[in-house]
């Protein structure tokens, strides 16, 4: 592709469409192609000849999912039609060009079938049970025309999921609709084209779930299987949105606090560990509990029951609010100062300064954390500290994955959720080395401008995310030009823990 074929081709259906095509972008390069299966086919043969970085179908739809009202977007995930399926990935990235845009906009699979009236009329229910959000006559066989280039299909509901099918095909209010819908949307194609190019992307590694997380979700799934749903789970097991979304599909039930807990249910304790007050409300309502603290944070805990019953006051490291601090402020509530800074460590006041211990977040960024122990050793000479390093292994690993991908990409991307520590601490070590870096849930939080000029994209992930949301991330990526993909490893990680006692069962029954 040379600099002068960047840009957006798109495969307008109708003349309608195409005149929405055009009033949406002035640059694209559009082509009528038809409808029905033969006219898409040429039309595909000439779009291959089309200059342009990226191609999208663009028009007319009509609803499966009933949910669809006349004028919504749709975004096809995949194109199944009767030679195949076609899977689209730049479908993510652009549902959250669009969603950012303040664009609605549904994503999910569309049914090509060149009798798309006649399809629905004879298939509607079996196509809905088998996750099709919309169909249309042609996409299937235009998507050819992309010749390896990204492609995508957005189209406007001109049929609503509710409406009648005996009624006529598109009528002219709700056509009106469905286009101006599209006139809006078409900028988004325009900028999604024009951030095109290939890459390359160096995955992170180690990177994603540690053994504590592995272990976490496996305790639940492991609790759902013996016990059945609902089993109910005190806090967020892990601190990722899609894990928490996916077991709740399954029958966990997330509470922020025990007494929204049944008497007597199954209850499992996150990942991040508590406060020995809270067993004691399990016990009090006689909750069957399954505990999944990672052995690391049961370890500190530990820690801080020993140098409390030592006399030492104990300066805690870690970010207030976060569930694993308070459980470990738990354990020693009146011996521990919490401290997040440099700044705080300076001014913490102990009761005897030649009794002073520390812990740590084992989430913390491994760089300002021995800033702030170093001032406190100044401040406290007789300063004593663990055995071994609170900073996990999987934390430390992570962190030194990115600063290495931090020399070597343009921009690095985190897979992680906000409210996860050790997936931030991954964003600031990036950024304190001079590169962009950002935290994603999915490939729907990237951001096109962030790819601009990007050769050499970085990706990681935190402690807390799965591994096969990297997976999703990068096959979306290729949904804004072709990759070549590499890995580079700063350690291996063969860490593994048992599950506890209470689930009767051990790793790998
Ligand atoms: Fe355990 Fe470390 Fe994973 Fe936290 S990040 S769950 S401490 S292994």
């Amino acid at each position: 592709m040379s600099s002068g074929d960047q840009g957006l081709v798109v495969l307008a259906p109708i003349p309608l469409d195409a005149r929405a095509a055009r009033a949406g972008s002035a640059q694209a390069h559009v082509v009528h192609s038809g409808i029905g299966s033969r006219l898409s086919r040429r039309a595909a043969e000439r779009a291959l000849r089309a200059p342009g970085s990226a191609v999208a179908v663009t028009g007319v739809c009509m609803a499966i999912d009933p949910s669809l009202e006349t004028g919504d977007l749709v975004l096809a995930s995949e194109i199944r039609f009767p030679d195949g399926t076609v899977p689209i990935p730049a479908a993510g990235i652009l549902a959250g060009a669009l969603r950012r845009a303040g664009i609605k906009v549904h994503v999910g699979p569309i049914v090509s079938n060149p009798h798309g009236i006649a399809l629905l009329r004879s298939k509607r229910a079996q196509l809905r049970e088998s996750g099709a959000i919309a169909a249309d006559t042609g996409s299937g066989w235009l998507a050819s025309g992309a010749g390896g280039r990204p492609f995508a299909v957005l189209r406007a509901v001109v049929r609503s999921g509710s409406s009648q099918l005996g009624r006529p095909l598109v009528a002219a209010a709700s056509g009106a609709r469905a286009h101006r819908a599209l006139v809006e949307a078409t900028w988004v194609l325009d900028r999604w084209a024009h951030t095109v190019a290939p890459r390359r992307v160096v995955l992170a590694g180690p990177r994603a779930s540690c053994a504590g997380v592995e272990r976490a979700i496996e305790v639940v799934e492991k609790a759902l299987e013996q016990y059945g749903a609902p089993v109910y789970v005190r806090r967020q097991i892990v601190h990722n949105k899609h894990v928490v979304a996916e077991l709740e599909e399954r029958g966990a039930v997330f509470v922020e606090e025990l007494d929204q807990v049944p008497e007597g249910a199954t209850t499992v304790l996150s990942a991040h560990g508590v406060a020995p007050a809270v067993r004691e409300t399990a016990k009090e309502l006689e909750l069957d509990l399954i505990d999944a603290t990672c052995p690391l944070v049961a370890k500190v805990h530990r820690e801080a029951r020993q140098f409390a019953d030592a006399g030492y006051t104990i300066v805690l490291v870690g970010h207030a609010g976060h569930d694993e601090v308070e459980g470990t402020l738990g354990h020693a509530p009146e011996r521990i100062r919490l401290v997040a800074s440099v700044e705080e460590a300076e001014a913490v006041e102990v009761e005897d300064p030649e009794r002073v211990a520390y812990l740590t977040q084992t989430t913390l960024a491994v760089d300002e954390t021995r800033a702030v122990i170093e001032v406190l050793e100044r401040r406290f000479p007789g300063l004593v500290g663990p055995r071994s390093d609170d900073i996990c292994y999987a934390t430390q690993n992570r962190q030194d994955a990115v600063r290495e991908l931090a020399k070597m990409c343009d921009t690095v991307l985190v897979v992680g959720s906000p409210n996860s520590s050790n997936s931030n601490r991954l964003v600031e070590v990036v950024r304190r080395a001079g590169t962009p870096a950002y935290l994603i849930d999915d490939e729907m939080d990237i951001e096109l401008s962030w790819l601009d000029g990007a050769h050499t994209v970085g990706l990681a992930a935190g402690a807390s995310a799965p591994e096969r949301l990297v997976q999703r991330v990068l096959a979306s990526l290729a949904g804004l030009g072709a990759i070549s993909v590499e890995e580079n490893s700063v350690a291996k990680e063969a860490v593994r823990f048992g599950l506890p006692r209470e689930l009767g069962v051990t790793r790998g029954d």
